[in-house]
């Protein structure tokens, strides 16, 4: 099928070059000039593991190009995705306006029947804004449907093409259909939802504020496992093997960020009150999670009394691994915060340096280094806000040596405590006794 993309951000290029894959034929466009020669060059502007080889493979094949024309893009397309950017706008709703303004600059071009995707998160109603923006200006028969993205940043291109399931809201059979034909190659027999275009939009808002409320939830278990001695890395064993809860997102830490959940657990509110429903655990979901983001300074102010002075290092900047993606990423607050204090801070990360010096440029007191021993070497204290593997393997030996103070404060709770007591550091984390034991199944 003959495809543009909207939009070639984390959700539109994955898209695209999968879809390209697929055996379509994409064209990609963004009003960001220079990321569309990065593309055309076959270099991905963004860290997703995985995506440079296929956007080189799909580049090689023809099956995929870039541009900077809407018009040169729709031309011919059969379908239509918007992959816009929906950020918080006032009160916390999403802006629409990216949407809205691509939808305007549509109508004219609907020359042809095509079937436009809102692929963007985005509140119940927005399919019929858009569909009248485009109605006021098109020349020929379209359909808008919603079809929300549920893919993970790092493992962006698996999820895509091997989706758990495809949600499609709309009412028209002939655009249902065609969503059908072009997802045919990667959704296997019943895994394509079709829905009422409401609820296709609200899906995506309540599976993003449930995730996020689960992982608060078990940040909030992890605070009082504290308080009382008990073991959150227990707990979540003990829970997680329930069927009805579920394994997954039940690791404790410091918060999550990222462009999504933020956004979307706050526009679902937004979307509630609007309609005069007080969603009381949405309001309590963001209060301790920006509670949450602040869990690792608290507990150097605990061990140090004072931040005065110190210098911290801080491994971890993006907001999960495996994504140079920084966009409300608990890292960023502990920096402000540190800083706050009076503190200093070296931060290290394996993709998100750059994003994170640029958003520090011109910052006093906080500095990047390339190595992550480099970043420890003198610190007072190491923090960990995100669990990339080299953190993992980390040579203990290596950074006890390398710290001024054998502190550690984990935030993502990738050692064992009983190994980093033996190791001879003062190891704090989340909702786990300092020295316990790993749980164990027997
Ligand atoms: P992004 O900011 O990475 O990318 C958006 C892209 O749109 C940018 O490249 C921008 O230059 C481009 N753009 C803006 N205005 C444009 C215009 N008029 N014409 C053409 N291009 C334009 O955003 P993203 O992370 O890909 O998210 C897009 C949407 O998908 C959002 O609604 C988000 O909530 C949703 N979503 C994101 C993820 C994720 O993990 N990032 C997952 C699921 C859903």
């Amino acid at each position: 099928m003959n495809v543009a993309v909207v939009g070639t951000g984390y959700v539109g290029l994955v898209g695209g070059v999968c879809m390209a894959d697929m055996g379509h034929q994409v064209v990609c466009v963004d009003i960001d000039e220079a990321k569309v020669r990065t593309l055309q060059a076959g270099k991905t502007p963004i860290y997703e593991p995985g995506l440079e080889e296929l956007l080189e493979k799909t580049i090689e094949a023809n099956a995929i190009s870039f541009t900077t024309s809407l018009s040169e893009a729709v031309k011919g397309a059969e379908v239509v995705f918007l992959a816009l950017p929906t950020p918080p706008g006032e009160n916390g709703a999403a802006d629409l306006s990216y949407i809205l303004k691509v939808a305007e600059d549509l109508g004219p071009l609907v020359d042809h029947y095509m079937v436009i995707v809102d692929k963007s998160t985005v509140p119940v109603g927005t399919a019929q804004m858009v569909r009248e923006k485009i109605a006021a200006q098109a020349q020929a028969d379209f359909d808008v449907v919603s079809n929300p993205e549920f893919l993970r940043e790092g493992h962006a291109v698996h999820d895509f093409m091997q989706p758990d399931r495809v949600v499609i809201g709309g009412s028209s059979e002939r655009a249902v259909q065609s969503l059908r034909e072009l997802y045919r190659p990667i959704a296997h027999e019943g895994q394509i939802i079709v829905m009422d275009e409401a609820s296709a939009e609200l899906t995506k808002y309540a599976a993003n504020s449930f995730l996020a409320t689960k992982v608060t939830f078990m940040n909030e278990i992890a605070n009082l496992a504290d308080l009382l001695g008990a073991n959150v890395e227990a707990v979540r064993l003990g829970i997680g093997s329930d069927d009805r809860i579920g394994s997954k997102f039940l690791q404790a830490g410091i918060g999550y960020g990222g462009s999504c959940f933020p956004k979307d657990v706050q526009a679902l509110l937004n979307t509630a009150s609007s309609a005069g429903y007080e969603f009381k655990t949405l309001q309590a979901i963001m209060d301790v999670n920006a509670r949450q983001k602040q869990r690792l300074i608290e507990m150097a102010e605990k061990h140090f009394g004072d931040l005065r002075g110190k210098r911290i290092a801080l491994w971890g900047l993006a907001f999960k691994p495996d994504t140079d993606d920084i966009r409300e990423a608990p890292a960023l607050e502990i920096i402000h915060g540190l800083l706050e204090k009076g503190a200093t801070v070296v931060g290290y990360d394996p993709e998100a340096e750059a994003n994170t010096e640029r958003a520090f440029a011109g910052k006093a007191g906080v500095t990047f280094e390339e190595d992550m021993y480099q970043a420890v070497s003198g610190a007072d204290a190491l923090f960990i806000a995100t669990e990339w593997n080299v953190f993992e393997a980390a040579d203990l030996a290596r950074l006890k040596a390398a710290l001024a103070q054998p502190v550690v404060f984990d935030g993502r709770n990738i050692f064992e405590p009983s190994d980093m007591a033996r190791a001879g550091f003062e190891y704090f984390s989340i909702g786990r006794p300092v020295g316990a034991a790993e749980p164990k199944k027997v």
